[in-house]
C-alpha cells in the first residue's frame, strides 16, 4: 500500500520510531511541509535525514530511501517568526519516490511504502530479543545515568523492532550509528548492531569500574599514609622533634661542610650520622644520637678567638673597668708577657680571694674583654656532683655534657676565659668529689686530654684561661690550693668606695639603664652618706644597687629630666631612714671591743663580762659559734693558771657564775680572733679596770698567753676606722 506524505529534512539530527524531536524551523519549505501535514495529512509527516549532513540543499536523488513517519504533536510560532515543532516518531517506512511540486515552491512530498518485516525468522528474532534484553539489563544496572524505570518499560516488549528503537533512544550512539539504525529496516540486523554496541558499552563500564576501584584504592592508601604521617608529625611537634630524620641529616651535613674538625672527631661525626640515618624513626635511641651529633657539631674544637697581645692596650682596658686591684692586674700583664715570650700559657692558675662585691667576677670578665677572648662563668657554690663538671654517660635520653663542655659551646671558642666561681664552696658527698675533676681540668700537664663522659672523646682545654674565685682562702680544698696562685682583693675603704662609685659605678648604671646621655651629679657628701649610713659591706655591690635605686626613683618622678643632681639632703627622701649609725656602738663604755668580718661585711662586737655567786661555771649569750666558746675556755684557763701574775685570788672562781655577753655578734659566728678581746674583758672585770672605748683588740690567744696571727687585717682596719676607733691592737 502506497501513501503520500509531506517530507521534512532533518539536519544533524535523527528521528527514530518511539522518539520525539523538538525543532525550531526557520526555512519556508519546512514550514510549508508542516502546514501541509497539519492541513492535509492529520499531522503525519515523513522525517528524513540526508546522508550528507553538510549538504544544504541535497538533491532528491541523494535522499535516503527510508525515513520515519512522525506525527506533529505541537507547533508554536515564535516572535522571531520561526516555528517550534514537536514531532513524535512512529514507524520506519520506505520511500517509494520523492515528489517535487515545482509549482508550489519546492515543497517536498513523497510516496511511501510500508516495510515488510514478515521475512524475519521467528526463532532468530526471539533469540536476539532475549540476548538484547540481557545486554541492556546489564547496561542499565551498571549505568547510574540511565533510569531503572526504562527497564520496566522494555521488560515486557516482545517486538524486537520496537525494542531496538527504544534502546537506541538512550544508548550513547554517534550520529552515523543512529542514521544506520534508522536506515536499517531489519530488526534482527539492528539488534545485532545494538548487542555489539551494548557489549562494548558494558566492557567500557567494567573497565571504568575497575579504574574507579583502582583509583579509590590508591586514594585510600595514599590518604591513609597522609593521615598517619600527619599524626606522626603532630606527635613529633608535641615532643619538640618536628624535623624528620632526613631534614636533620641535611642540616648535619650542611654544618659539617662549613666546620673544621679534628680528624678523629670528623670520623666520629660521620659514623654517628650514618647510625642516625639507619636507626628507625620511632626508636628512642634516635634522640640520643641526634643530641650527641648536635653537641659534637657545636663544640668549638678548632674555633679560636684572636688574642690581644699588646700589653699597653690590655692594661688600658683593664683600667677602664676596675679601680685598684693592682696585684690582680699586674698578674694578668705578667701572664701575657710570659705567654708572648714563650708561646705557652703559664701556670699556676689564678685564684682571686676576697669578700663579696669587691669585683672578682667582673674583673675576670674584664680580663676576657681586654684579651679579646670570650667569657664564661661556672658557679661551683654547692656543687657536689663531679658529673656536673664532666658530664653523664650517654646511656639515657636526658644525659648531657658537663659544665666545662657546655660553657665552651656557649663561648663558641676553645680559648675563652672561664671563671670557676666560689671554689671555696664546693661540697663533697656520696656522689663523689668535684675537686678531683677540677684538678684534672686545671692541670696544665693533662688538661689537653680532658674527657667529658658524654662527649667521650679527648678535649683540649690547654687554651682555656681559667680564673677561680673564693671568699675564704682557708676553705679552698687543700689539693687544689697547692696549685693556685692566690691574689687577694681586700675590702674597700669609704674613700675607695667613693672613688669607685664616682668613676665606675655611676657610668655603668647609666649605660645599663640606657641613660648614657644623661648628666648625673652626686656630691661626695651624698655618696659618703650612702656608703656609711646605708651600706655595711666590704665591696660595693649594695652601694651600686642603691645608686641604681636613686636613678630609677628620680627618673620615675621626673620623666623628662635631663640631668640628675643629688645632694646629701636628698638621700633620706630617696632611700628612707639611715640603716647604720656607727656612733651607737662606740658610745657603750663598759665593753671590750672585738671585730668580726665575713665574706660580705664586718662589724664591731662588744664583749661584756660580769659574775655572781652561783653554781654554773659560765653563761654565754649572743649569736656566736663553737669556736668562740672554745676561746672563752682558753681565756679562763689562761687567766686561772696565771692568777698569781694577775694578782687574783682563787676565791673569785669558786662558787661563781660568769656571764659573758656578746653584742652585735650576728656576723661573728666563728673564728678564734676574739681570744684577746675575751681575755681582756674577763681580766678588766676581775681587776676593775676601765679601758678606753676607742681601743679595739683582735687576735687569737693560746693557753700560754701567746697572741697568734690573724687574717683580714685591711678589712678590720677599715671597720675600726669607720667606727672611730683610734687604737687597734
Ligand atoms: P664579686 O665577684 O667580688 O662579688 P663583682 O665583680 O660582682 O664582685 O662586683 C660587684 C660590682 O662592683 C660590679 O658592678 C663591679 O663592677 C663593681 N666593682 C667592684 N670592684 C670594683 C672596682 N675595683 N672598680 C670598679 N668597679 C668595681
Amino acid at each position: 500500500m502506497k501513501n503520500n506524505l509531506p517530507v521534512i529534512l532533518l539536519k544533524n539530527l535523527v528521528l527514530l520510531p518511539y522518539q520525539e524531536v523538538r525543532l525550531e524551523i526557520n526555512n519556508d519549505i519546512s514550514k510549508k511541509a508542516i502546514e501541509n501535514s497539519k492541513k492535509n495529512y492529520n499531522g503525519e509527516i515523513l522525517v528524513v535525514c540526508p546522508l550528507n549532513e553538510l549538504e544544504t540543499a541535497p538533491d532528491v536523488e541523494d535522499l535516503p530511501k527510508i525515513g520515519v513517519v512522525g506525527v506533529i504533536k505541537s507547533t508554536i510560532k515564535l516572535p522571531n517568526n520561526s516555528l517550534r515543532v514537536i514531532i513524535d516518531g512512529k514507524t520506519r517506512i520506505k520511500v517509494f519516490s520523492y515528489i517535487n511540486y515545482f509549482n508550489d515552491e519546492d515543497a517536498l512530498e513523497c510516496i511511501t511504502q510500508k516495510i515488510d518485516t514478515s521475512k524475519e525468522d521467528e526463532v532468530e528474532t526471539t533469540a536476539y530479543l532475549r540476548k538484547l534484553k540481557k545486554a541492556v539489563e546489564l547496561f542499565i544496572n551498571n549505568n547510574a545515568s540511565v533510569s531503572n524505570s526504562i527497564m520496566n518499560q522494555i521488560k515486557n516488549i516482545e517486538d524486537l523492532g520496537k525494542l531496538t528503537d527504544l534502546i537506541s533512544n538512550f544508548l550513547p550512539l554517534t550520529f552515523e550509528k543512529k542514521i544506520s539504525l534508522m536506515l536499517n529496516a531489519s530488526a534482527v540486523s539492528r539488534s545485532k548492531m545494538l548487542i555489539k554496541e551494548l557489549y562494548v558499552e558494558n566492557a567500557i563500564n567494567d573497565i571504568d569500574k575497575r579504574l574507579d576501584k583502582e583509583l579509590e584504592d590508591s586514594f585510600d592508601k595514599s590518604q591513609k599514609e597522609f593521615l598517619l604521617k600527619e599524626k606522626l608529625s603532630l606527635i613529633k611537634k608535641e615532643l619538640g622533634e618536628e624535623k624528620v630524620q632526613d631534614k636533620d641529616i641535611e642540616y648535619f651535613n650542611n654544618v659539617l661542610s662549613n666546620k673544621k674538625l679534628p680528624p678523629y672527631i670528623l670520623d666520629k661525626v660521620i659514623k654517628e650520622i650514618n647510625r642516625f640515618s639507619l636507626t628507625p624513626e620511632t626508636s628512642p635511641e634516635i634522640i640520643v644520637i641526634k643530641n650527641y651529633i648536635d653537641f659534637l657539631l657545636s663544640f668549638p674544637f678548632l674555633e679560636e678567638s684572636k688574642e690581644e697581645k699588646n700589653i699597653t692596650k690590655i692594661e688600658k682596658k683593664l683600667n677602664e673597668n676596675h679601680f685598684g686591684l693592682i696585684s690582680a692586674k699586674l698578674r694578668i700583664l705578667e701572664y701575657i708577657s710570659v705567654k708572648n715570650f714563650s708561646g705557652v700559657s703559664p701556670s699556676p692558675i689564678i685564684c682571686l680571694v676576697g669578700p663579696a662585691g669587691v669585683g672578682k667576677t667582673t674583673f675576670a670578665s674584664s680580663v676576657a674583654y681586654s684579651l679579646g677572648r670570650k667569657f664564661a662563668k661556672i658557679s661551683l657554690g654547692g656543687l657536689n656532683d663531679p658529673s656536673e663538671l664532666n658530664g653523664h654517660r650517654r646511656t639515657y635520653v636526658a644525659s648531657n655534657p658537663g659544665k666545662i663542655v657546655t660553657s665552651l659551646i656557649k663561648a663558641k671558642a676553645n680559648n675563652p676565659v672561664i671563671l670557676l666561681d666560689e671554689v671555696d664552696k664546693i661540697s663533697r658527698d656520696y656522689k663523689g668529689d668535684p675537686t678531683a675533676i677540677l684538678l684534672d681540668i686545671l692541670d696544665k700537664k693533662q688538661n689537653n686530654r680532658f674527657v667529658d663522659n658524654y662527649i667521650n672523646e679527648e678535649i683540649d682545654l690547654s687554651n682555656v684561661f681559667f680564673i677561680l674565685t673564693a671568699n675564704d682562702e682557708t676553705k679552698i680544698p687543700a689539693a687544689l690550693y697547692d696549685r693556685l696562685e692566690i691574689i687577694k682583693i681586700n675590702s674597700y675603704t669609704s674613700e675607695e668606695k667613693l672613688h669607685i662609685a664616682k668613676n665606675y659605678l655611676i657610668k655603668n648604671i647609666l649605660v645599663e639603664n640606657g641613660l648614657s646621655s644623661m648628666k648625673f651629679k652626686i656630691s661626695d657628701e651624698a655618696l659618703l652618706k650612702i656608703i656609711n649610713n646605708y651600706t655595711c659591706e666590704s665591696g660595693v655591690r649594695h652601694l651600686e644597687r642603691l645608686i641604681n635605686k636613686i636613678t630609677r626613683k628620680t627618673i620615675k618622678e621626673y620623666p623628662n629630666i635631663k640631668s640628675i643632681d643629688i645632694e646629701q639632703n636628698d638621700i633620706m627622701k630617696l632611700l628612707g631612714n639611715e640603716k647604720f649609725n656607727t656612733k651607737d656602738i662606740i658610745e657603750s663604755t663598759s665593753c671590750i671591743h672585738a671585730v668580726g668580718v665575713n665574706a660580705y661585711y664586718g662589724n664591731i662586737i662588744d664583749i661584756e663580762t660580769i659574775s655572781y655567786i652561783g653554781k654554773e661555771k659560765t653563761i654565754i649569750t649572743g649569736a656566736i659559734g663553737k669556736e668562740i666558746k672554745e676561746s672563752i675556755d682558753v681565756s679562763f684557763s689562761y687567766i686561772r693558771s696565771n692568777k698569781d701574775i694577775f694578782k687574783l685570788s682563787e676565791d673569785i672562781f669558786n662558787n661563781k657564775t660568769y656571764h659573758i655577753n656578746f653584742r652585735n655578734a650576728d656576723i661573728f659566728k666563728n673564728g678564734p680572733s676574739a681570744g684577746v678581746s675575751i681575755t681582756t674583758s674577763i681580766l678588766c672585770y676581775l681587776k676593775n679596770i676601765k679601758i678606753d672605748n676607742k681601743i679595739l683588740f683582735t687576735g687569737e690567744i693560746s693557753l700560754k698567753g701567746d697572741i697568734l696571727r690573724v687574717g683580714s687585717i685591711k678589712e678590720k682596719l677599715i671597720i675600726a676606722k669607720t667606727h672611730n676607733i683610734t687604737d687597734f691592737y
